[in-house]
């Protein structure tokens, strides 16, 4: 396999920097100060102590037996995300950023949020390290997500309506992006995902992929092996490359990608774009070149989903990489899949996944069955469902 490190923060042919000139020297500074974070041994300590004893980390790798026994087949482990401060995966990279921008002497963190998710970790962490915090958000998703909204502002933050274009995720990132562009010296903007100009990929999936050194070293310790397969959600996708990353070199642990399939893949409202990359094109979207949903004359196409957290028209460009270079396979679940798997693991485990970690759920009701028993099945559950109890009581057609 080819690896990744080759041209300034290109996968392949996929990322790069393509970002206004003003921005450049603020990228270069990121760049800089986040190698140096990374070998500094004082703030590391710092950092594993806060993920230990203000996020709960190291997370259980959890053996969900009644689901085994009901699905047959593989043996499914559950790697619980869920169980992390603010209930998701998104806190680890919040605190990571957070901290990385008090390192460069920053007072002031900036993040665009689309549902709402990585909005609420970008403000818990402001709130730990005293920072200020502006958190820009799409006026639909305002309304959409106005419990997230409010939380954020409990936390000390500003939510700044943006009222152009769709008025969702991505005119927020282009909003956040502009306000960095005037504020580099006193702000640092943290990206939610493994998304966005070189070097915030990197940066993400580093800091993410404590999941899967942790899930490495759990498994190898319960079955004295590794997993066959390691499945988990794509969104912007930095849960899933945080999960994939210590396994990438292991060859014989086939990594599962499930992107969000909305009302279907003939009905255009899904949120596709690796799993048939047809349906798909490569453009640049917010700093990086990856594949990306538009139409053939390039605009941006709406994306849907069941799950907030998976609705964005573009993916991390290691994602479209790895899609290219076979490395792991993109399949996608559809909301209903989701729903169904959301419901089972509900009655089987006693756990409420989020409805993006449901599609990871959905994989594996669909094909931990075809495996031989004894073989090994991990899902990153990436986040607790709390969040989505109404949108599931919607789709079911129940008043709550
Ligand atoms: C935001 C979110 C996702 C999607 O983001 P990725 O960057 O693809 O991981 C998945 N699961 C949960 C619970 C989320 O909050």
């Amino acid at each position: 396999m080819k690896k990744d490190v080759t041209l300034k923060g290109y996968f392949g042919r996929f990322g790069g920097t393509f970002a206004p000139e003003t921005l450049m020297p603020a990228l270069n500074e990121v760049q800089h100060a986040f190698d140096a974070f990374m070998k500094d041994q004082k703030i590391q300590s710092e950092f594993k102590d806060l993920l230990e004893k203000y996020n709960g980390r190291e997370t259980p790798l959890y053996f969900a037996s009644r689901l085994t026994k009901k699905l047959g087949g593989a043996k499914i482990y559950l790697k619980r995300e869920d169980l992390n401060h603010t209930g998701a995966h998104k806190i680890t990279n919040a605190l990571g950023q957070a901290l990385l921008a008090r390192y460069m002497g920053k007072k002031r963190l900036i993040a665009e949020t689309g549902a709402g998710q990585h909005g609420v970790a970008t403000a818990t962490a402001a709130a730990l390290l005293g920072m200020e915090c502006d958190i820009y958000m799409g006026t639909v998703d305002m309304q959409r997500q106005r419990p997230n909204v409010f939380r954020m502002n409990l936390l000390g933050t500003r939510v700044v309506p943006v009222d152009s274009g769709g008025k969702t995720l991505k005119d927020a990132v282009n909003e956040a992006m502009r306000d960095w562009s005037k504020t580099v010296r006193t702000t640092h903007y943290a990206f939610g995902s493994a998304l966005g100009p070189h070097p915030f990929p990197t940066i993400v999936r580093e800091f993410q992929s404590i999941i899967g050194k942790e899930t490495k070293m759990q498994i190898l310790k319960v079955e004295n092996r590794l997993p066959d397969t390691i499945v988990a959600c794509v969104g912007g996708g930095s849960n899933a490359i945080g999960i994939f990353t210590p396994f990438l070199d292991d060859k014989d642990v086939k990594l599962v990608g499930v992107e969000a399939g909305g009302c279907g893949l003939d009905s255009n409202k899904h949120a596709v774009r690796l799993t048939h990359s047809d349906l798909s094109r490569t453009g640049i979207l917010h700093g990086s070149f990856s594949y990306v949903l538009q139409d053939k004359n390039g605009q941006i196409s709406d994306t849907q989903s069941i799950s907030a957290g998976l609705d964005y028209s573009g993916v991390g460009p290691q994602h479209s990489f790895l899609h290219e270079s076979g490395r792991v396979d993109y399949t996608y679940a559809t909301d209903t899949e989701a729903l169904d798997a959301f419901k089972m693991l509900c009655e089987y485990e006693g756990i409420i996944p989020a409805l993006e970690s449901s599609h990871a759920v959905a994989y594996a009701v669909k094909n931990a069955p075809l495996m031989p028993s004894g073989s090994i099945m991990v899902i990153n559950l990436s986040g607790r469902g709390d969040k989505d109890i109404f949108t599931v009581a919607d789709y079911l057609g129940i008043n709550i």
